[in-house]
């Protein structure tokens, strides 16, 4: 049984959630402040397969609780809940280590997919530390028999989420990871926003794409030599991104 932590303090919206989790097989648990919340996952260390956490949380916000998680290298998945209307809110989550997003108010049949989506996704990279990654994951590109691709002397370990070359270790989210993935097995070929939206994110509706500019922004920070003038992970003016391996060869 998946055990979801819910950090969200308009009481009433969280017990109707733990409430609608529980119905639907989930082992949830309510904490309505982000202080309870890094106190559970990092003091505690309680296990907890995926957060629902409100960005709008009395004393620490749910930026600073997920900022938190990640420097104390706790990669849970989390799905940030954001007020409608605030871009800013999505690009800020994204850039303090979130992993997915829903807008207040959100239908539950939404949310429920979307948990289902981080959970696939976690389950995944954990079985690809062991083992090798279905065929039709990997008929594209090198991603080798562990879920590992290199390039330019450094290494993507898909199944560990890291990213590795010479003495140092980069630790990715989830999304990361998943956008890297993509880009490497279409190694060469012009990706478009939506195509990124549809096929890593999950998302058919009208999201605002510049939350994939500033994923892109910061896997250049990762794997660029010099992040300005990008090698690797090029744009492609007016349509997206290409991936390179391997540029001028
Ligand atoms: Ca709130």
């Amino acid at each position: 049984m998946s055990r979801v932590l819910v950090v969200e303090d308009e009481l009433h919206l969280a017990e109707g959630l733990r409430f609608n989790l529980e119905a639907e097989g989930y082992a949830a648990e309510v904490v309505g402040d982000g202080e309870g919340a890094t106190d559970k996952l990092l003091r505690r260390k309680e296990p907890f397969d995926v957060v629902v956490l409100d960005i709008m949380l009395p004393g620490k916000d749910g930026f600073d609780v997920v900022s938190e998680l990640r420097a104390a290298r706790n990669y849970v998945p989390v799905l940030m809940l954001t007020a409608r209307g605030r871009p800013e809110d999505v690009l800020k989550g994204f850039a303090a280590g979130a992993d997915d997003y829903l807008a207040k108010p959100f239908d539950l049949s939404i949310l429920l997919a979307r948990l289902q989506g981080l959970l696939r996704r976690s389950e995944w990279m954990r079985a690809g530390k062991s083992r090798a990654a279905p065929a039709s994951q990997n008929n594209k590109s090198d991603i080798g028999d562990f879920g590992r691709f290199s390039f330019a002397g450094k290494t993507i370990d898909f199944g560990a989420l890291e990213l590795r070359w010479g003495g140092n270790t980069i630790h990715l989210t989830l999304m990361e990871s998943e956008l890297l993935r993509h880009m490497v097995q279409n190694d060469g070929k012009i990706v478009s926003r939506k195509q990124i939206l549809e096929e890593v994110w999950g998302l058919h509706e009208d999201t605002d794409t510049r939350a994939i500019d500033n994923f892109v922004v910061r896997l250049r920070r990762y794997i660029e030599d010099d992040p300005g003038s990008p090698r690797h992970l090029q744009t492609v003016r007016g349509v997206g991104y290409r991936f390179v391996a391997e540029p001028g060869r």
